[in-house]
């Protein structure tokens, strides 16, 4: 039975009601299945959530957070007795992790649309939102004598951005429609997963991670570095 994916629906739930479908051993590990679930699965460059899932009697601390299949694996330990199949249990993500993961997400889509309102014709490609050292990919050629004057001109534009009180929405429609929202629709979509776009303002991004419902919640982006001249280059970030 698959997973529903409320994250999708509302990104800034942090609790939920759940009832497990199944809990089993898989390579050698414990994982829980719900019917739905706020906890997001690692992916689109996100981190997995953590937390904990319980009941009055017993609790599962997830560590680990996958999705295979149409379901999300909620891996992790029993404090306690294993849940029953059918059990209703209570969903609770790490706020503070969730919160600095939504703002690295969105600080890369507002370089996205920093990019695009310089009218720089990059096309994205991976994004990389990890708190380690976060950065997008483009399909651009820069040379190295540009890289300062250009960091300079996304900083300025990201800033100008976050003044002007934009708020973040939600969309589901068909792949075939995104291109009306969205400059950039790729070829890939995740099988499986509700097919949705996420509008910053006017800008579209076909995106299933989660991001903040105001841009200035993201606190503020700068650019750390420029890498390579031609064919993928790695601007890399930081919020403060
Ligand atoms: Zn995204």
């Amino acid at each position: 039975m698959s997973t529903k994916l409320l994250y999708m629906e509302d990104m800034q739930a942090l609790t939920c009601d759940a009832y497990v479908t199944r809990s089993e051993r898989k390579d050698d590990k414990q994982v829980v299945y719900l019917d739905q679930t706020v906890f997001y699965p690692q992916g689109g460059g996100q981190p997995f959530d953590t937390g904990v899932i319980a009941t009055d009697y017993t609790k599962f601390v997830v560590e680990e957070v996958r999705y295979a299949d149409g379901e999300v694996l909620h891996i992790g330990h029993y404090e306690g007795q294993p849940f029953m199949q059918g059990e209703d249990v209570t969903c609770a993500i790490n706020e503070e992790r969730r919160r600095l993961n939504t703002r690295l997400h969105s600080g890369g889509h507002l370089l996205d649309m920093a990019v695009n309102e310089l009218g720089y014709s990059w096309i994205p490609g991976k994004g990389y939102h990890f708190p380690d050292g976060p950065y997008v990919e483009y399909q651009a050629d820069l040379g190295e004598e540009t890289h300062e004057a250009v960091t300079e001109k996304l900083n300025r534009q990201m800033a100008d951005i976050l003044t002007r009180g934009i708020q973040t929405e939600i969309r589901f429609m068909p792949k075939e429609e995104m291109s009306t929202y969205c400059r950039h629709v790729p070829e890939y979509l995740p099988a499986g997963k509700p097919s949705r776009i996420v509008l910053y303002g006017e800008f579209g991004v076909p995106c299933g991670g989660t991001h903040v419902a105001k841009l200035a919640d993201i606190g503020s982006v700068t650019i750390r570095k420029i890498k390579g001249q031609t064919g993928t280059i790695r601007v890399s970030y930081e919020i403060q």
